[in-house]
């Protein structure tokens, strides 16, 4: 090809009628991706149905359909056109040896054609790194070359290109200025920043100094956020093998979302290799090898992404050339130079600036740091759980100079990590039932109280047993362990803000990916311990589908708050020498079959694991503003679930139990002879080989409203008679009364089955919602009724052995 001018034609300038081939799409990649499957390739032919001054969307008609693309799209791709075919058929050399009988229209298409693919195989690419990373000495052996190559920031003051042949394609090699990131603080870095989005280079050779890679790979979390075409020279590569530092580079990048290729651009290894890949990537869209990641800020900075991005989004010039959620996280930051852009190119931004005040206040108030300056930190985490996992320095004992070092120097060390941990976990399981036991009496006492009260006024009848022993009964078995959920939420946000908890996850996540999960899956099942809601709600924040449904299955057998008072009822009554040691086995049952049925259900889900950082953000003191409305959201969805679902089933199953009515008789008898009664008599012909009579059934079937119930129905039915509608007051005497008709066997199994079976069904309803299907829902809950009564079976017989009837 000769070194010859050529004006780069774009698509929008083409008139109505003509004709052109495309060349390439710019523009960043998820426009790009969209262009391709609508049919922008390389090489294919397009004809402009109408295209007036004024018109937007152009019309256009590419592959036999017509398609409208707005004229900002247009501008992205670039063609050749018909008058350039034609001088091609005069000046090439190629196309004048092509045979002289052939038709005018036929040697015009051949001219596009190949003028095209010449213009294809014409790339630009560009060298962003920090200074002194070793761009120019790249630069110089790809290109051959001899730039001034300096040992000191800033030889390089703009732009420098150069050109070289490989393989089939002519690169234009464009060496940029040194910057260590893309904010526009210094000249250098707007030049870099604007010749990446203006001048869009095909590709961006990310050239990262492999002995100094944190602090480099800040430079590429940007890159990542541009959503750009990118391979990573780690460069220096030398210096890293000669040090005994081991970097696991196809890891990283597929963390990374980038193909990473090793170099030392001193000796000119791995340079050949660099521009191979550099060539694959411009090519296809191989997954494996790129993909786009988006960079989890963290759930609040994500929050604000969410809210203001559909405000940027809203204007469509900006959208073909820039990722939107680039714009809105430079935008939050409070880059100028973004600001101007939108202020000239959007007519919405008193919305889009006062969504970022609104976020900027919400963040420093949640976070006491600017919106800033918790973006460049969350991008260090990023960068950090990256580097965890992929990155191994040959002296560990090198000396550690931040607070966060120290700290995680002991929190994630082999020998102590895991004894931290537990005693950890420990040391606030207990405070939740310590502390949160003063509250809870004192709820008891005023639900109790009120009951009372409402019954003295109300006249007798049925609307007073609904109100008395339906409503306030139900809901305020409920309400006394709302102090235990919050409580327990409390530590474990503080936990999650502190940063404590990302390293906790950091720890099992070796451990997890035995059971086909990730240690993100962690939290989530940490929490199920308080309530299984809030829980599988929280398994949002895993990126893995397949990680995501395992974990929200097992999540249910993770024993929630609810179930902790039949247990704790069950172990006082039977297993009075221990209670605390069967308690604790029944808690580690539940992990036990959790982790056989990640086994079991990781079978059945379609792999799908790509790769995905573990955020490590520094630690820091979490702000009362932010403990205080993390622990009151889960709170608040745990009174939402309550002041629904549970409400209703309380009343329900209130009916059931009081319905049809034996005036006079007792309540056990009353029990007995109604729906309710009916039907754990029904089923009792299924639980009966777990030793399970029919009031053990009914108080099951209640559970599926909510486990809380359990308690309160079996109280009713084995009350004597007179107090039939106060269990509080008897614990001991329900104790007393289940010791008397219930084997130790039997009521072993139960502990078992109540632990297992069915969740309940606010947590039936939030596996709906997160799964987005009934099917998953029903499914699982019919798996974990069988899981439950095997079990139960099993611990019956084993129970019978060892406390014969
Ligand atoms: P720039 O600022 O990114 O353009 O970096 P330069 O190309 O000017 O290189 C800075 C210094 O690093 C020079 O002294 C180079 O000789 C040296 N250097 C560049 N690449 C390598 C490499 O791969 N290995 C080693 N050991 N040194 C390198
Ligand atoms: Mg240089």
């Amino acid at each position: 090809m000769q070194a010859k001018f050529v004006r780069i034609m774009i698509l929008a300038d083409l008139a109505t009628g003509e004709k052109a081939v495309i060349v390439r799409v710019h523009g960043h990649g998820s426009f790009r991706k969209r262009l391709i499957e609508m049919g922008f390739i390389q090489g294919k032919e397009i004809r402009v149905v109408l295209n007036a001054p004024l018109k937007d969307p152009i019309e256009y008609e590419i592959i036999g359909y017509k398609v409208s693309l707005r004229r900002e799209e247009a501008r992205q791709i670039e063609v050749v056109t018909e008058e350039e075919a034609r001088e091609a058929l005069v000046s090439d050399e190629h196309l004048q040896a092509l045979p002289a009988d052939l038709e005018e229209t036929e040697r015009l298409e051949k001219a596009l054609a190949h003028v095209a693919e010449e213009r294809h195989h014409n790339i630009r690419v560009a060298l962003v790194g920090n200074p002194n990373c070793g761009k120019t000495s790249l630069f110089n052996i790809a290109s051959g070359a001899h730039e001034h190559v300096g040992n000191y920031s800033g030889v390089t003051v703009d732009a420098k290109e150069g050109k070289f042949h490989f393989k089939d394609y002519d690169i234009t090699l464009v060496d940029l200025p040194g910057t260590y990131s893309l904010s526009a603080y210094s000249p250098e870095e707007l030049y870099v920043r604007k010749n990446l989005l203006e001048t869009m280079p095909d590709v961006v050779v990310n050239v990262v100094d492999a002995s100094n890679i944190e602090r480099n790979l800040y430079l590429t979390t940007q890159l990542i956020d541009m959503n750009l075409r990118v391979v990573m020279a780690l460069n220096m590569y030398d210096e890293l093998r000669h040090k005994g530092d081991k970097l696991d580079t196809v890891q990283l990048g597929y963390l990374l979302g980038m193909p990473v290729c090793p170099t030392v651009s001193r000796s000119g290894e791995g340079i050949s290799e660099l521009f191979d890949t550099v060539i694959r990537i411009y090519e296809h869209q191989d997954p494996k090898l790129a993909r786009h990641i988006h960079i989890n800020h963290g759930a609040e900075i994500e929050l604000g992404i969410k809210h203001v991005q559909p405000y940027i989004a809203h204007n469509e010039k900006l959208k073909a050339q820039y990722s939107t959620r680039y714009l809105t996280i430079k935008y939050l930051e409070g880059d100028k130079d973004i600001e101007k852009l939108l202020k000239k190119d959007c007519s919405n931004i008193q919305d889009i600036a006062d969504a970022r005040s609104d976020e900027q206040q919400r963040i420093q108030a949640l976070m006491g740091t600017s919106l800033e300056s918790a973006i460049v930190d969350a991008k260090y985490a990023f960068i950090q759980g990256a580097l965890a996992e992929t990155y191994q320095r040959y002296q560990e004992e090198r000396p550690r100079r931040t607070l966060t070092d120290r700290i995680d120097a002991l929190v994630t060390n082999q020998w102590a990590a895991f004894p931290i941990f537990i005693l950890l976990l420990w040391f606030i399981f207990w405070a939740t039932f310590t502390i949160g036991q003063y509250p809870m009496d004192w709820i008891d006492a005023a639900v109790a109280w009120f009951g009372e009260k409402v019954a003295s006024w109300m006249p007798d009848g049925w609307a007073k047993d609904l109100v008395v022993d339906g409503i306030i009964a139900g809901v305020g078995s409920v309400l006394v362990f709302l102090p235990n959920i919050l409580i327990l939420y409390f530590f474990i946000s503080i936990m999650e803000d502190s940063g404590y908890m990302a390293r906790a996850a950091f720890i099992v996540d070796k451990l997890m990916h035995k059971i086909g999960l990730h240690g993100k899956s962690f939290i989530p099942m940490v929490m199920g311990f308080g309530c299984n809601v809030p829980a599988i709600m929280a398994t949002r924040s895993i990126e893995s589908r397949k990680s995501r449904l395992i974990t929200i299955a097992i999540i249910p057998f993770m024993s929630c708050a609810g179930r902790l008072p039949i247990f704790v009822l069950f172990a006082g009554a039977f297993f009075p020498e221990n209670p605390a040691t069967a308690l604790l086995g029944i808690y580690l049952l539940g992990i036990v079959v959790a982790i056989l049925s990640a086994l079991i259900i990781g079978k059945f889900i379609k792999e799908d694991d790509l790769p995905f950082v573990m955020e490590l953000p520094p630690y820091r003191v979490p702000t009362a503003r932010a403990i205080g409305r993390h622990t009151w959201e889960k709170g608040k969805q745990y009174l939402e679930k309550m002041a629904t679902t549970i409400l209703v089933f309380s009343i329900a199953i209130w009916a059931l139990g009081y319905f049809p009515r034996h005036e006079g008789a007792t309540g056990a008898y009353q029990q007995e002879h109604s729906y309710i009664g009916m039907v754990g008599k029904t089923v009792e012909p299924a639980l009966e080989h777990l030793g399970f009579n029919w009031k053990m059934d009914v108080g099951l079937l209640t559970g599926i409203g909510a486990k809380e119930l359990v308690i309160s129905s079996l109280g009713v039915m084995y009350a004597q008679e007179g107090s039939a509608s106060s269990a509080d007051e008897g614990d001991t005497a329900l104790q007393s009364a289940l010791k008397a008709s219930i084997p130790t066997a039997a009521a072993l199994a139960y502990m078992v089955f109540v632990l297992l079976y069915f969740p309940c069904i606010a947590t039936f309803v939030a596996i709906k919602n997160e799964t987005g299907s009934w099917w998953w829902a029903i499914l699982l809950c019919l798996y974990t009724i069988l899981v439950a009564w095997i079990f139960a079976f099993a611990a019956y017989r084993i129970g019978l052995l060892v406390w014969p009837v």
